[in-house]
């Protein structure tokens, strides 16, 4: 049919459209009966797992409690800029027990895994070598979960920043535990105590004050009490989480970090989460495709098999995966090369369609009613803080309706960046521009991500669209 045709067909639906609009799901299953046709909605998700089912890779087998083993946490180290990330993840790299044999961590291959003590047992805890927030929401827009517990570094001296709030807020918008490393105590004018208050307004209230948050005062310069960090971090881990994977299985998990080596070709760092990865299989990591040829972890050292938690740089891949990525072991090479050749397919497609807004507020009423979504998040972004925090204020106000949620994940001065967009994919989030924008690259971005961002000047335009919207009255905009 040719667009005039259907847009027709549409009309008599009781459907305006124009030839070059995209349509929601439910108008297209209309014109799909009307035309004689049943059509079906395929998401890009769904396409992926029909992908590896017609390989007969299953990416949801639901494993067997038995077949569960504990594995390690992995850890995301977040917080202001000059607070001590970098310095904490070097104090940590040298507390690991088993560095002594092993001649110390000495690669960055964007990972690490450290051993402790604890309660008796031999404990290991992996640590993304990327200390802040940019690279872990990046990764979660591109649907990779990689970190289970988030450390948030604050300098004693300093408390409470800007970056320290973005960084809780991307931790708390992935649903993530948080231990707080109170850094600096070494400084004169540290003032632990007042961190763990400034805290309580984030709703990260300490142990000491009755909440549930640990807090550990550390020096990462002197590297005092870092085994207590440690010890924090498992047992936030074993309390709120239940971390366990099945080894037994072909390996399955996200690249983490890669690039083209001039030696050795290219050169990816992989976590495993599911299954155990071993030299000779052949892998499919992003469009990037090959059989693993040689594997190092930290230490520099060549392993035969890596475990889940388990970070190690792979050798073998024909190109260089993106970080996020997710790779599975395929049965066979040239299985492995066919997803990878499909895959390439399916993304120039989605390239070229446009992106449907992930969530807008022009169908939120029925996204919500459809019970496809529960909660509407938002991430304002203001010129100054005065007018964000007045917002912030008249949108929590609002009588949502039962059942509905309306949280703010994020909230700042300034332009909408890159980092804003991405928050917003990774949680399904509207963005509010009050007096702000977003600017040539990051605007093109946002409408690529297929992410809606609203703008305002005035407070109750603000509020009275999204009343509308949450009743789904509201007016779209052309
Ligand atoms: P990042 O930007 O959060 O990664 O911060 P860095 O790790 O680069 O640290 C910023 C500065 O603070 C550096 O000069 C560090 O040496 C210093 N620093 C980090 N941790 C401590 C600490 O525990 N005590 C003191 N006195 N200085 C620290």
């Amino acid at each position: 049919a040719n667009p005039a045709s259907l847009v027709t067909v549409l009309f008599h639906l009781g459907e305006m459209a124009t030839a070059t609009q995209s349509l929601d799901e439910d108008t297209f299953a209309l014109l799909g009966s009307e035309l004689g046709y049943d059509i079906q909605i395929v998401s890009p998700e769904d396409e992926e797992k029909e992908l590896f089912n017609s390989f007969n890779i299953d990416l949801e087998a639901v494993e067997d409690e038995e077949n569960l083993q504990p594995r390690p946490p992995v850890v995301t180290v977040m917080g202001h800029v000059d607070h001590g990330k970098t310095r904490l993840l070097d104090a940590i790299r040298h507390a690991d027990v088993q560095s002594g044999e092993a001649g110390g961590i000495t690669q960055h291959i964007g990972a690490y895994q450290v051993h402790v003590e604890h309660e008796g047992n031999d404990r290991a805890i992996t640590f993304i070598d990327t200390p802040g927030h940019e690279a872990f929401t990046a990764m979660r827009a591109r649907g990779a979960k990689v970190t289970d517990i988030a450390i948030l570094v604050v300098a004693a001296d300093d408390g409470v920043m800007p970056q320290t709030v973005e960084a809780l807020n991307h931790a708390q918008a992935a649903d993530l535990p948080i231990v707080v490393a109170v850094n600096k105590i070494d400084v004169d004018g540290a003032n632990p105590d007042k961190v763990r208050q400034q805290l309580t307004e984030y709703n990260l209230i300490a142990e000491e004050y009755g909440g549930d948050t640990m807090f550990v005062e550390v020096s990462a310069k002197q590297g005092k009490n870092i085994d207590g960090l440690l010890e924090a971090v498992l047992l936030t881990a074993d309390a709120a989480l239940d971390l366990r994977a099945n080894p037994d299985r072909d390996a399955q998990g996200v690249a983490i970090e890669a690039n083209l080596d001039r030696g050795r070709g290219a050169v990816a760092t992989v976590l495993v989460q599911q299954g155990t990865l071993r030299i000779g299989d052949g892998i499919v990591a992003g469009t990037a495709h090959g059989r693993v040829r040689a594997m190092l972890d930290e230490h520099g050292n060549n392993v035969a098999e890596a475990t889940p938690s388990r970070p190690v740089q792979v050798m073998g891949l024909a190109s260089v995966p993106r970080a996020g990525d997710t790779f599975v072991v395929a049965p066979d090479d040239r299985t492995a090369r066919q997803i990878a050749e499909k895959r390439e397919a399916a993304d120039r497609q989605a390239a070229l369609a446009k992106v449907r807004k992930r969530i807008s507020l022009e169908d939120l009423n029925q996204q919500l009613e459809a019970g496809k979504i529960e909660t509407l998040n938002l991430i304002l972004k203001g010129d100054v803080s005065g007018s964000v925090e007045a917002l912030e204020d008249a949108l929590l106000q609002i009588d949502v309706g039962d059942g509905v949620d309306l949280r703010i994940i994020d909230r700042g001065v300034g332009a909408i960046t890159m980092n804003n967009i991405n928050l917003a994919v990774a949680s399904d989030a509207v963005i509010i521009g009050f007096n702000v924008r977003a600017e040539g690259q990051n605007a093109e971005y946002a409408d690529k991500e297929g992410v809606e961002i609203r703008y305002y000047s005035v407070i109750y335009q603000a509020i009275e669209e999204i009343e509308q919207a949450l009743k789904g009255m509201l007016k779209p905009e052309f």
